[in-house]
């Protein structure tokens, strides 16, 4: 099962329950870019709110900020990335398809394709081909202006440095976090959203003395929280680790830097990077603003420009991963295995008949109630276990019949009791419709 072939059938999922299809499917599609369904949009929205909740609400001197995508094509040259944001791009002189050249896997593999055909692989030099996205503002032809779609969202934060600083008045050390979309050139988006053009980040920035003892307190503990994240949401353990990258793989701003990795059906790959950023950017955006991006301690009355611990997430990354470790296939079903946390719906209503008024009225009444704390699934097609593969297959916890006896008909001692089903167990336990809340929010908890 640990193949490609669980990627594939991940797609597959994806596209015949509504959770992710191919971007602008009716017209061909465009490479690198993906659309998210009902529940894809449910369950990442789920995840980014577990990742605001861990990182915003449970920390007192973190704020949300969200900055405009389109921004002074000025910041990307005070960030470094119309100069250095570059990867290799090497171009095969068979068949004229382009790769990123320190991707070893995929070069192999494409020269493995010629061989098979009798033909011998010729590569170009590499040459430096940058990432960012351009776009032109302005409405007169001919005057309209270069902008960027932003490379990563990090520079939305660190020009807002000072907005912060004088509005919220916070001290060291503190952080910013946003989340939202990143664009990038890619030259060979692939694995189903894993590299996509247009994509969406969750991040913090955590700006500290500029102080080595500090630096290492709080580098260990952003790790140790990011890992217990994933941990928290159930990722199976040994299929997640931490990674420092080589010196060579470092950004144009890091000095060192730790990722997360999860294994897929492709290898090891990157969840999101641990950057040490030092002062790089704050220095580089005075230099270029003219702007004092300083900080005056009011505690010591020092004024320095303050180090940054950068947790840099790909909220995509982290969804095709959890789907991937969800995704299970037992006897004759298939299950997402989701943490009810981050499970698109958390429970689903079924009447036992769909012709009988009297159960269906009931089944509405206890949907309507749940629906008011939570997503909740509505199904009368089919049959119960049918209805119960369903939705295993799209990760809801739980199931909720109500039957007759839930009517209380025939002088039954069950009135208004309903059967819930556990996804993971299939046990199914009978329990009164005024314990259900309790019942799924102990779940969520
Ligand atoms: P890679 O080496 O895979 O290209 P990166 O090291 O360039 O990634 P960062 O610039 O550190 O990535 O971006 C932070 C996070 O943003 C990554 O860990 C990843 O989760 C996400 N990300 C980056 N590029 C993409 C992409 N093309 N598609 C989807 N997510 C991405």
């Amino acid at each position: 099962m640990e193949t490609q072939n669980k990627l594939e059938k991940i797609v597959a999922l994806c596209k015949r329950r509504g959770f992710i299809f191919p971007g602008s499917d009716i017209y061909g599609g465009l490479k690198g870019t993906w659309d998210y369904g009902p529940l894809g949009s449910e369950l990442k929205f789920n995840i980014k709110q577990a990742w605001w909740n861990q990182v915003v609400k449970s920390h007192e001197n973190i704020f949300g900020v969200q900055a405009a995508i389109m921004m002074n094509p000025k910041v990307w040259e005070g960030s470094g990335h119309t100069t250095t944001f570059n990867d290799p791009l090497v171009e095969c002189k068979v068949c004229h398809e382009r790769f990123r050249a320190d991707n070893e896997e995929e070069i192999k593999a494409h020269g493995e394709m010629h061989a098979k055909k009798k033909e011998k692989v010729e590569w170009t030099e590499p040459k430096t081909f940058n990432l960012l996205v351009e776009a032109r503002l302005g409405v007169v032809e001919g005057e309209k202006s270069l902008v960027y779609l932003r490379g990563e969202i990090t520079a939305g934060v660190h020009v807002n440095f000072k907005n912060v600083v004088d509005s919220m008045h916070p001290k060291m050390p503190f952080g910013i976090a946003q989340i939202g979309k990143a664009f990038r050139n890619e030259i060979n988006p692939g694995n189903f959203t894993y590299r996509s053009r247009e994509f969406e980040q969750a991040e913090l920035q955590w700006y500290i003395k500029p102080d080595q003892a500090e630096w290492e307190k709080w580098f260990s503990y952003w790790k140790e929280q990011r890992m217990n994240w994933f941990l928290g949401l159930g990722m199976t353990k040994d299929k997640i680790r931490f990674r420092q990258q080589e010196k060579s793989e470092l950004a144009h701003y890091a000095r060192e830097a730790w990722d997360i990795e999860y294994e897929t059906p492709f290898g090891w790959k990157e969840s999101e990077g641990i950057h040490d950023r030092k002062d790089w950017d704050l220095s580089r955006h005075s230099q270029f603003s003219g702007q004092d991006l300083s900080y005056l301690d009011p505690e010591t009355n020092e004024r320095y420009i303050p180090w940054v611990i950068e947790t840099s997430a790909g909220v995509d990354r982290s969804l095709l991963f959890f789907l991937l470790d969800a995704y299970t296939e037992e006897d004759e079903r298939i299950v997402l295995k989701l943490n009810p946390k981050i499970a698109p719906y958390k429970v689903a209503v079924f009447p036992l008949l769909k012709n009988k008024p009297e159960l269906v009225e009931k089944a509405r009444s206890v949907y309507n109630e749940l629906k008011k704390h939570f997503n909740v699934a509505w199904d009368d097609r089919g049959n119960i276990g049918k209805r119960y593969f369903s939705q295993d297959e799209i990760g809801t916890p739980f199931c909720v019949t109500i039957d007759f006896d839930t009517l209380g008909e025939d002088g039954s001692d069950k009135k208004d009791t309903v059967t819930i089903r556990d996804r993971d167990t299939m046990k199914q336990e009978r329990i009164a419709i005024s314990e259900l809340k309790a019942y799924i929010q102990k779940s969520l908890e």
